[in-house]
Formats: C-alpha cells, structure tokens, sequence
C-alpha cells in the first residue's frame, strides 16, 4: 500500500526525524489560508506540492516555490485544474486532488536515502547517495559507484557503526554526522516496526549554516512509503491512511470481492482459474498476436457469483473488444463452472464475442451446457484448446496498433 508524501512526513515526524511543518489541504482557499499562516509567522519561502501517488512532481511543474500568498494561489490553482503527467503516470497523467503547503527550505546539498527489501540479497537494505533529488535510478544507471548499500542486520537491524559510516562515505561533517545518523536509525526502526517494503526519502537535504545551526541542518523534504498489504492487518493507524482515490477503480472493486485483477492496456478481456494459468493465457494471446486486457484470477473456486463480479468488472472497460474465459476444473467440476459462466454471462449480457475454453473433471458435461445456452448467449464460442481458445479470441477482435 502507498501512501501520500504528507502522510509520510508525518509517520517520520513521529519518529523523530526532523520535517519542515506542512499542512494538507483540498482547495485552493485552504491553500491561500495555509500560505498566510506561513507567510504571517515571517518565513520568506513556501513551497506547494501535488499530493498524488507518483513521483517526478517537480520536473512536472507539481512542486512549486513560492514567496507569496499570491504566489500560492496561482501555483494551488493550476495544480488542482490540470492533471500531472509525469514519467511515472503515464499520458494520461493524474488529477491532483489533495496538496501540501509546507516551510520552503534553502538547500546546500541534496541525498538519497532510502530502505527496502534487496530481493537478491535477501536482506533489507539502506541504500544512499550523495546525488539526492533526482531519480535514483538514473544514479544507478549513470554512476553505481555513487550509490552506497548497505545491509540490515536481521535482528539487529541498522547498527550504528554502520549508519556512521554510511554518513562519512556521504560528506556529512562536524555536527550533521550526528543528524545524519540518527535519522538513518530512526529510519530503519520504521522501517521495521511498520512492516514497510520501501521508506525512501529524496532528497534529504542540508541546510546553509545558520547562526544557530553553524553545521546547516539536516532534514527530510520529500518522503515516499509503501506498505508490505499482507501485514496491514496490525498496523491499523497505516492502514487507515489508505487513499482509494489513487487507485484503479476496477482493481479496486476486484479486491472487494478477493479477486486478483491487473489493468493492462490490450483489448482482450481474460478470465482464468489460478494465477499460473492466468499469465500463460496471457503469454498464448500475445502469441497468437494479440494484446490481453487484463490479467484476472478469479481463484480456484471460480463461483457463479465471483465469475459474474470478474464479467462485470472486464467488460466496465470500454477497451474490451472480446473476452477469452480460460478455467481448468480441478477439484471444482467444469459443468459447476459451466453453468456459472452461462448464469453469470446471461445476466451480464455479452455484447462482444466471449470464447470459452473449459478443461479437466466432467468436461464432457460442461461442453453440453455451453453448446445448450448457445442461443442465449449469441456472441458465446466455445474452444478445444487453449492455442484455438487464442486463435478465436485474437480473430474476433481488432488487431492493436
Ligand atoms: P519529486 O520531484 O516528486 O521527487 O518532489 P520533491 O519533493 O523531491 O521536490 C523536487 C525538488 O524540488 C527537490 O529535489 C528540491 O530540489 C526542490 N524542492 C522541494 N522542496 C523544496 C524546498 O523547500 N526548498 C527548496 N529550495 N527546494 C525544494
Ligand atoms: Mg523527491
């Protein structure tokens, strides 16, 4: 689960991690308001941020200075009227529904830190660099050398001799060493006590040296969380910051009803038994030349009424120019399954051609049922196999450009 950078700011302010003030709002008035806030209590810069759920906001125009309440409007108002196309949204781009006004800061220097799972490793990993503000994977492409890994012990987690060093080999000096590892440890141990898969924080920056502050300060201004799902259930207060408006409406309602759906950009819709089976009548559309829709599971079961829900959520998508059911009956009967297809299409209707290809226990059965519903279900094809499920269904449907 993701969730927003000023929900992050947050979760790191409670654990001790130092964090510009900022306050979340939803309309360009409580914008303008925040902003005097800021303005009032005599700060000279502000900064107004796109809250969406994909990053590369500033190159984006979404991360805005200002250094005025009449600043703030405009940048506010043209944040929430246009959507934020960025490399990590797609064309189509995001529309910006929540913002952050927050402390603008002056920066020194910017870095990348961050913590997560290291699949190849099999350990979490801290993982910084001293090129902080832009994408880390453009660092690891141009300039690996630049990127420090390092390890978490498994019980122990980060160890301080380790965060240490981490800060030297990232040019932190006299009292930012101190700062700098602290906010790795208190890092870390939300990284772990909250089951995180990612805490990223780019850039975290040092300030100039103040009169208070000869060193600058180090602090974090952009923050980037997602959340292990399957531990949710523990973690309550996470889990509440749940945001459904950043997610695909059909991949949401597909969860409501314990079905594993991925939005894809083909025209043809799947509806498959078991994730397996699921990718390999993606592999055998593509294949035969065409372009899956989907990628839709709808579990081993596949009920009338779980079929029924993956009908309706499949053909919500006006992209969807035939669908192809590919179910195998293993411990459920293919006539059960069968007859939940034929329910379930009937009460649907199917204005696009629909293939069915059914195998395993009781198939005979089965193929009775869908040759018998035929006259109801008109757009309706059965299949012998899955490589002549594909040639129906890719036929059927126009060929993508
Ligand atoms: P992202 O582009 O979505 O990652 O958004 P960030 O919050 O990381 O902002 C992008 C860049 O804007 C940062 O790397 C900074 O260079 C700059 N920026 C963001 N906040 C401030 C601020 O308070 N003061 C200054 N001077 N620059 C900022
Ligand atoms: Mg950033």
């Amino acid at each position: 689960m993701k969730i927003h950078e000023y929900q992050a700011r947050q979760l790191l302010a409670d654990a001790g991690v130092p964090v510009p003030s900022g306050a979340m709002v939803e309309s360009v008035d409580a914008a303008v308001a925040e902003a005097k806030k800021i303005f009032d209590g005599g700060a000279t810069l502000a900064v107004i941020k796109a809250q969406v759920h994909a990053g590369g906001r500033g190159k984006a125009g979404f991360v805005k200075l200002v250094k005025s309440v009449d600043e703030a409007k405009k940048a506010a108002e043209f944040m929430l009227t246009n959507r934020m196309v960025s490399p990590q949204t797609g064309a189509e781009g995001l529309a910006v529904r929540r913002l952050l006004i927050a402390d603008g800061v002056d920066i020194d220097r910017e870095f990348y830190l961050a913590i997560t799972v290291d699949r190849a490793r099999n350990t979490n990993t801290m993982i910084a660099s001293a090129e902080g503000g832009v994408e880390i994977e453009t660092v690891a492409e141009e300039n690996p050398d630049a990127i420090i890994k390092t390890p978490l012990h498994p019980e122990r987690g980060l160890e301080p001799y380790a965060a240490r060093a981490v800060a030297f080999k990232l040019g932190f000096e006299g009292k930012q060493v101190g700062q700098a590892v602290a906010i790795m440890m208190r890092l870390a141990k939300l990284f772990t006590e909250t089951d995180a898969s990612l805490v990223e924080i780019n850039p975290l920056i040092v300030t100039p040296p103040s009169e208070g502050h000869p060193n600058g300060r180090v602090l974090a201004i952009d923050a980037k969380f997602n959340f292990d799902d399957n531990a949710l259930f523990r973690h309550k207060a996470i889990a509440a910051l749940f945001d459904p408006s950043e997610e695909n409406p059909s991949e949401l309602r597909a969860k409501e009803h314990e079905l594993s759906y991925v939005d894809l950009d083909g025209n043809i819709g799947c509806l498959v038994n078991g994730a397996g089976l699921a990718m390999s009548t993606m592999d055998i559309i593509k294949l035969h030349g065409g372009e899956p829709a989907n990628f839709l599971d709808v579990g081993g079961s596949a009920t009338e009424e779980a079929v029924r829900e993956a009908f309706d959520i499949i053909l919500a998508d006006d992209r969807v120019q035939g669908v192809l059911v590919n179910i195998f009956g293993g411990i459920m009967q293919c006539d059960k399954i069968a007859r939940a297809i034929v329910a379930a299409a009937k009460e649907v209707g199917f204005s696009v051609p629909l293939v069915v290809r059914l195998e395993g226990t009781n198939v005979g059965a089965a193929r009775t049922i869908l040759e018998e519903a035929r006259r109801d279900i008109p757009t309706m094809v059965t299949a012998t196999d899955l490589a002549d499920a594909a040639r129906k269904v890719c036929a059927a449907v126009a060929v993508p450009a």
